[in-house]
């Protein structure tokens, strides 16, 4: 039973813990709650306790700053540890998730409101992350707007690679590829989010310009609303804090608090029996398995292609753990997401990334149950297939 909980569609009863036959499996949302398991491990380890007179005031250091230099330090040394990304010539700049950097940084590489230059252009290449669009759409202005798939641009910007901003996800949300920008020579925004070793090898740190992090994640708290951009450029890192600081007045403090606690019991875990990527790499290739084990058998779904990879955090060749399933449907007419829901799997259609019907995404990050009930709905459905003529 999971007390305190609520109950997901499969399970019913005063404690969550009945199982209802031939539920709905619900595979939408990135919500990272496979980690819940590891922090009801190590309960004493993440626990905070806060009393009413503490961290009242609106700053966080004695010289007026919303972020904890403490904080800040220790994910800088949680990026050392892991090898993810070079963090000694880069400014910090946290927001309430990503979600809110991803604007942040959109407008602190934007050209000044009193500069003559153009709009800067907002794109990514498909199968994108859709808030990228529906963020800088929102605020789209003088300065810049959004720009759709960089594929329209790719041509053009051969002359002139100015005046964009690429989004390069890498590994991607939903394909879950390892990208490159597209359009050489623009700004460019890496989201990290999902580059620690849960999901994928670490071949290097990274130590591009202007990179995104997000708490979800790396340790599952998406609760919580922490991200961080490391931006080597001072002006540009100084723009994105302005931006926090005039939406938010700066991540919650309550946060940066527990999230403090949280960072210190990761690395405290690090190449130790209890490390907290080991965990989530063990249970997510368990899932890639799972979930390849099933689809292998069907002749009309597909799952993108992973191979086995050199990880420097592990020191080893480690096997693929991606955090979605990029489903395809291989007769061309299919609505894939429509296809699934009739199985009653609830997955995100490829059109929501710019791509075809043809895709679906299948989210493999939530609780152990959404997953087995997952597994279940998709045996039902691959084993259908052999009775059809
Ligand atoms: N970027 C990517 C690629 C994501 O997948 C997500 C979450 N699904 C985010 C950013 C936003 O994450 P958060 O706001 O929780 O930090």
């Amino acid at each position: 039973g999971r007390p305190g909980c609520e109950c997901n569609t499969c399970f019913g009863g005063p404690d969550c813990s009945v199982r209802k036959p031939n539920c709905t499996a619900d595979a939408d949302s990135g919500n990272p709650l496979f980690l819940e398991p590891y922090w009801r491990r190590h309960a004493a380890a993440g626990a905070v306790v806060v009393s009413g007179w503490h961290r009242m005031s609106y700053t966080a250091t004695d010289d007026g700053k919303f972020q904890s230099l403490e904080l800040e330090n220790q994910i800088r040394q949680l990026h050392r540890a892991v090898g993810n990304a070079v963090v000694d010539d880069k400014h910090v700049v946290f927001g309430a998730g990503s979600m809110q950097l991803i604007n942040a940084l959109v407008y602190a590489l934007s050209p000044d409101a009193n500069a003559a230059a153009p709009p800067s252009r907002v794109v990514s290449a498909v199968p994108y992350y859709g808030s990228y669009k529906t963020q800088t759409a929102m605020f789209d202005g003088r300065e810049y707007k959004w720009g759709g798939p960089t594929a329209v641009w790719a041509n053009a910007s051969r002359n002139s690679t100015n005046g964009f901003i690429e989004f390069v996800t890498a590994p991607n949300n939903p394909d879950t590829e390892l990208r490159e920008p597209v359009l050489r020579g623009s700004a460019a925004v890496f989201d990290r989010a999902y580059y620690w070793p849960h999901f994928t090898p670490i071949p290097e740190p990274a130590d591009e310009d202007v990179m995104m992090f997000t708490i979800s994640k790396p340790s599952g708290h998406a609760g919580s609303r922490l991200g961080w951009a490391l931006i080597r450029d001072e002006k540009v890192a100084k723009r994105a804090y302005e931006y926090v600081q005039n939406s938010i007045m700066g991540a919650s403090r309550d946060t940066q608090l527990r999230m403090l606690r949280i960072v210190k019991a990761m690395l405290a875990s690090l190449h130790g029996e209890e490390d907290i990527f080991a965990f989530g790499h063990d249970v997510m290739r368990t899932r890639w398995r799972r979930l390849n084990a099933v689809v292998s058998q069907s002749r009309r779904f597909s799952l993108q292609n992973i191979s086995p990879q050199y990880c420097t955090y592990f020191k080893r060749v480690r096997e693929p753990s991606p955090a979605y399933a990029w489903v395809k449907c291989e007769r061309e007419d299919e609505d894939c997401h429509e296809v699934l829901l009739k199985a009653k799997i609830i997955t995100r259609t490829g059109t929501v990334f710019e791509a075809s019907k043809q895709y679906t995404r299948v989210s493999l990050l939530k609780a152990n149950d959404d997953f087995d009930a997952l597994i279940e709905r998709f045996t039902d459905l691959v084993n259908a297939e052999k009775y059809d003529t």
